[in-house]
């Protein structure tokens, strides 16, 4: 096993994650087999125990100081709570792991130092230390390395082998107090991994002050002296920076800071996050690879490596836009809607358009916002009114969900592309429910517990004890019960899919049959068909609603189902794309189980897109 420990300089928020993610890609692409495991030096257990019930209320309170979608408290700069396959509620940087190496993590490869110590305490409670002082070292540094070694161990994608490389980020900046027990047990891993099997990486910023226009390396200095200073010396030297590094400072960094020239490699600030494992690569980054960790490499021209070039290229030479509205809560925290984002991305560069995402908070949609503020009210219409394409994402609490039902009638109504995610799709059944059957008080029991008519009601199985872990959480079965299904047809004509899942509320199935006969149809259930977890209207262009997050399962050659429709038909493809599905059902761009398959490396949509000539 090899290990490459990324740290970070100066300040964090520089992309340190998407270098790790894309060094993960190159080495991906030179055949290796390739895992990754993010530290958060925070003290949560995860990202996911914060609940929304308190939420809610400390909403209230400092409105705009909350997300919408339920932050990992101690991580401010975070927003988005990923879900893993197996439930776990991690950071977003794990998405950038699993979109970029196209592999699926498990909780345990977020370690927090919440978890470490929790492990080392029960273990404690247990008497496994035999009465003995427990202590940061060389306790907590020891339950470090062993989780950092069993963890590296699990395979990650679907070939049950071990892989060959992990790559370790640690979150935040060299010198934080809360990440020296982490520093300190990669000190001490070098020596047990050896040198030929351990590396490291500092990302570190270069600024580029007006005043001078002058590259800084000041900073940089610094914290490689603080790193060495705490026992480790970087291998490599990733300098980011807002445009390309000069020779003179590159050589300036080397000599300052006991690397060679080519151990300093920069990434200016780049169009799209495409690019960055191609400027690594252009950097010579995997021949030095190869030398210092004495990798298996043979050739590194694969097929891949080549599809995120030309993936790269093409998002610089998109013409065509597509506009597609995004109504949310609290829509400032982009962050929240990380997942989201992305997988509308992909979605877009798989149809050969630039995305155009228009945020909207869905307050400003509302009656409260025309009477407060009208120039706010109308902006937000307006966008709404242009956009080609809305979506509806996930979210907590009854705040802003007028303005959502709001949106939700525009789409159904004027018929709009729309795509509902989890509360989303709630509120399109709700929407229905009022508006097309003789429900008008229909209402989900999380914004009104008394609600005569509760059409989302809490699941059975939901413990409001506890904080944390009461949620439906990770992979599920869907069965798709119709062949009628736009969405089957999308995933490639199977008869079930599997998506994660993160909520609590459901639509009541004992109210489901009143919407017999209608135009909108719970296409996809649960294998006990208890759960609806897909609907879909009829006579509209597309307008779906899903209870899962296929957000979180999208990569960016295999775009998500349900937003790869919502793409298309805000494009006004949708149609083509689903008669060459049937004309050669042999090879559909999701070709059958492609979702989840193994990592094939040719599953990339452009032919197809290039059969449909969407240019
Ligand atoms: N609040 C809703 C629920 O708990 C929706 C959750 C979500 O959108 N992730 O069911």
């Amino acid at each position: 096993m090899k290990y490459i420990l990324v740290t970070g300089g100066v300040i964090s928020g520089i992309g340190k994650g998407i270098i790790a993610s894309s060094i993960g890609t190159i080495l991906k692409s030179c055949g290796l087999r390739v895992t990754a495991i993010k530290i958060d030096p925070y003290i949560n257990i995860d990202a996911g125990t914060f609940s929304p019930y308190e939420h809610d209320a400390l909403e209230l309170e400092t409105p705009g100081t909350a997300s919408c979608f339920n932050v990992g408290p101690g991580n401010p700069s975070s927003g988005e709570v990923f879900v893993l396959n197996d439930g776990g509620e991690v950071d977003l940087d794990l998405g950038n792991y699993e979109r970029f190496l196209d592999i699926n993590l498990y909780k345990d490869n977020n370690i927090t130092t919440g978890k470490i110590y929790q492990h080392v305490i029960n273990k404690e409670r247990r008497g496994d230390y035999l009465g003995r002082t427990v202590q940061v070292v060389p306790h907590i540094t020891d339950a470090i390395q062993e989780w950092v070694m069993n963890q590296a161990k699990v395979p990650v994608d679907n070939n049950t082998e071990e892989p060959q490389i992990c790559i370790i980020e640690l979150g935040g900046t060299i010198g934080d107090i809360e990440g020296m027990p982490f520093v300190e047990a990669f000190r001490q891993f070098q020596f047990k991994a050896k040198r030929e099997n351990f590396y490291n990486i500092h990302v570190s910023l270069v600024p580029q002050p007006s005043a001078t226009g002058e590259q800084k390396t000041k900073p940089t200095q610094n914290s490689v002296r603080a790193l060495r200073g705490l026992g480790l010396s970087p291998d490599l030297i990733i300098c980011r920076s807002s445009t390309p590094i000069e020779m003179a400072v590159k050589e300036k960094i080397s000599m300052f800071c006991h690397v060679n020239p080519e151990q300093v490699i920069c990434i200016h600030d780049v169009s799209s996050t495409y690019r960055v494992p191609v400027l690594l690569e252009e950097q010579g980054i995997i021949k030095y690879f190869k030398e210092r960790l004495d990798l298996p490499i043979c050739g590194y021209s694969s097929y891949l490596f080549s599809n995120w070039k030309c993936m790269a290229d093409r998002y610089e030479r998109l013409q065509k836009s597509c506009s597609i509205a995004l109504v949310g809560k609290y829509t400032k925290l982009r962050d929240c809607y990380a997942s989201v984002f992305k997988a509308l991305e992909h979605s877009a560069l798989a149809i050969n358009h630039k995305l155009n995402l228009m945020y909207i908070d869905s307050i400003d949609l509302e009656p409260i916002t025309k009477a407060e503020d009208p120039v706010k009210f109308h902006e937000a219409w307006q966008k709404l009114c242009i956009a080609d394409g809305i979506i509806v994402p996930g979210g907590f609490g009854v705040r802003g969900t007028l303005g959502k039902l709001q949106a939700i009638s525009w789409a159904r109504t004027k018929k709009i592309p729309f795509l509902g995610v989890c509360l989303g799709m709630q509120l399109a059944v709700i929407e229905f429910a009022r508006n097309c059957l003789d429900l008008k008080d229909a209402n989900s029991t999380e914004f009104e517990p008394n609600t005569p008519v509760p059409l989302v009601i809490d699941m059975p199985e939901h413990n409001p004890g506890n904080l944390g872990g009461t949620m439906r959480l990770g992979l599920r079965r869907t069965v798709f019960v119709t062949e009628n299904s736009l969405l089957r047809t999308l995933y490639g004509d199977v008869p079930f899919i599997e998506e994660r899942h993160r909520h609590r509320f459901e639509v009541n199935p004992s109210l489901v049959s009143h919407f017999d006969q209608k135009d909108l149809s719970f296409v996809g259930q649960d294998i006990d068909g208890k759960r609806m977890e897909i609907i879909e209207l009829t006579n509209h262009p597309y307008f779906v609603g899903v209870q899962f997050h296929p957000e979180f399962s999208s990569r960016p050659m295999k775009p998500s189902p349900p937003y790869l429709g919502l793409l298309l038909a805000a494009t006004g493809h949708l149609d083509a794309y689903l008669q060459q599905i049937c004309r050669s059902s042999t090879r559909g761009p999701l070709r059958k189980n492609d979702w989840n398959s193994d990592t094939s490396d040719d599953s990339f949509l452009e032919p197809t897109m290039a059969d449909l000539e969407i240019s």
